[in-house]
């Protein structure tokens, strides 16, 4: 039988090619072999000479492929995959079945399923069919007591936890969040640090006091930039921007130490130049959003027309910014994901190939939705893994991690980007057991860019590999 090699071959910014091996989780800088690697992540050549002096034209690509891939196995930069590998979780079902008695990790209340903005990428918007919509549905104070004494039943063995108050908007329930604070601090055994998300729209004085006097407690808000009435609006379509600075600038004068320390920006973008348009903002404020994510726009909505070429030279031009400058923001916006390649496993491939960038159900997250029963996480509301009143469903739960290890199995089988894929269960749709297509899709574009960015840092800027070394491991987790 043929070896399987399972590989990539790519640039970096200056043009030297790269390879990246999913066997020993290598990569290696390949000199001389530059303008090798083809966009679409099939390697082949424009008329350029290959390794080995191969001269090899567009026509001829399968060949070259062929040629490229003996070249690097003849050199050990890449080495046959093992035919029969066994997909599994990062712990075992008996580990976990034990860790999901007592480790628990953070509590996500759905305290309201009401919300005073409209923003047009909301999830809930009726425009997403696998999501809820809006409604006026609150959790029951009894609904909520229950859920946290089941929390600290199953986190009892952490020292620190989290309780992250969800909506909606959670600040329609804000005499909720104060007791329910109160009471999770009184069951829970670790400390309790405790998340409000918050549109930014609805602070009153009175929460800003109660921060002040609450240790632990912080708010996070979602805030746009300049582009922020762009998709976040109130429901009757007007702009909602000069409220929430209007609100941040209340807390920042009433409370400054508080609102330097308790507040936490989130951001999201559609497009590369919205991403550009948040990194000038944040400059401008002087602040480091805790989060930047993309915006996921709802299927053939003429509001997010397709991404084009533009889109991407912006994003192209964020990453050499990022490279000849230490930008802050674009320091948060694309470290996460090298500090997960500069962390990779050493080991090779074995005969079992845990899945690093999946979570563990009900034990990184228990989601209580507002009628009380349990989810994965907010952002997906299915399998139903239990109820407050009746508990979790461990079986049912360790179900779904076999039946997703082993629709990973059958998937991943010739995908090079297996070792540091992060696709989860968030990316299925209702019904599905595996990812979709289009996941797998982006994942691996998301990756070779990733990898290519990473390329570069070592060759450019490898002084930042000593910083990527001293970030605990935890924190990729
Ligand atoms: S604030 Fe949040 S819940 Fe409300 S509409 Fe916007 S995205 Fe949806
Ligand atoms: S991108 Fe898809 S096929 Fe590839 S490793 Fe991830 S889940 Fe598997």
């Amino acid at each position: 039988m043929m070896d399987r090699y399972l590989y990539q071959v790519f640039e970096s910014r200056s043009g030297t090619c790269w390879s990246y091996d999913a066997f020993s989780n290598r990569m290696v800088r390949l000199k001389g072999l530059n303008g090798l690697s083809r966009p679409d992540g099939l390697n082949g050549s424009n008329g350029r000479n290959g390794p080995d002096g191969l001269n090899v034209s567009d026509y001829d690509c399968d060949f070259f492929n062929r040629q490229l891939e003996t070249y690097l196995a003849n050199y050990n930069f890449i080495q046959p995959f093992p035919d029969k590998v066994k997909t599994v979780h990062r712990v075992g079902e008996e580990e976990y079945l034990k860790l999901l008695d007592g480790s628990c990790g953070r509590l996500t209340l759905e305290l309201t399923q009401a919300c005073n903005l409209r923003c047009l990428y909301c999830v809930y918007s009726g425009k997403f069919p696998e999501h809820r919509t809006h409604s006026d549905q609150h959790m029951a104070g009894e609904t909520a007591r229950k859920a946290i004494e089941l929390f600290a039943q199953l986190s009892r063995r952490r020292e620190a936890v989290a309780l992250c108050f969800y909506g909606g908007e959670a600040l329609l329930c804000f005499e909720k969040i104060r007791e329910l604070t109160a009471y999770a601090r009184q069951c829970c055994h670790g400390k309790v640090f405790v998340h409000i998300a918050s549109n930014g729209t609805l602070w009153e004085d009175s929460l800003f006091q109660w921060i002040a006097d609450t240790p632990d407690v912080y708010l996070d808000v979602t805030l746009n930039g300049y582009g922020h009435d762009r998709y976040r609006r109130y429901m009757d379509g007007s702009p909602t921007l000069e409220d929430i600075l209007r609100n941040v600038r209340r807390f920042q004068i009433l409370f400054p130490d508080m609102a330097e320390e308790r507040l936490n920006f989130i951001c999201n973008a559609y497009t590369g130049q919205e991403v550009e348009e948040l990194r000038q903002f944040y400059h401008e404020i002087g602040t480091v959003p805790a989060l930047i994510t993309g915006i996921q726009a709802p299927d053939r909505d003429p509001l997010f027309p397709v991404r084009n070429e533009e889109n991407a030279e912006a994003f192209r031009r964020l990453r050499e910014r990022y490279l000849e400058s230490e930008d802050p923001f674009l320091c948060a916006l694309f470290e996460p994901a090298l500090l997960r390649i500069h962390h990779r496993s050493p080991a090779k491939a074995g005969g079992v190939m845990p899945l690093e960038g999946v979570c563990l159900p009900l034990l990184t997250n228990l989601y209580v939705s507002a009628d009380g029963n349990i989810y994965l996480c907010e952002k997906t509301e299915h399998p139903s893994l239990g109820n407050v009143f009746t508990g979790v469903d461990r079986r049912s739960a360790a179900a779904l991690m076999r039946d997703y290890a082993e629709t990973l199995e059958g998937r991943c089988g010739n995908c090079w980007a297996r070792r540091l894929c992060t696709v989860c269960y968030q990316d299925r749709r209702p019904g599905d057991v595996g990812p979709t297509e289009e996941a797998c899709r982006n994942m691996r574009e998301r990756l070779r860019e990733d990898l290519m960015l990473y390329a570069s840092v070592c060759e450019e800027t490898p002084e930042r590999l000593e910083r990527f070394d001293h970030v605990e491991k935890a924190y990729l987790l």
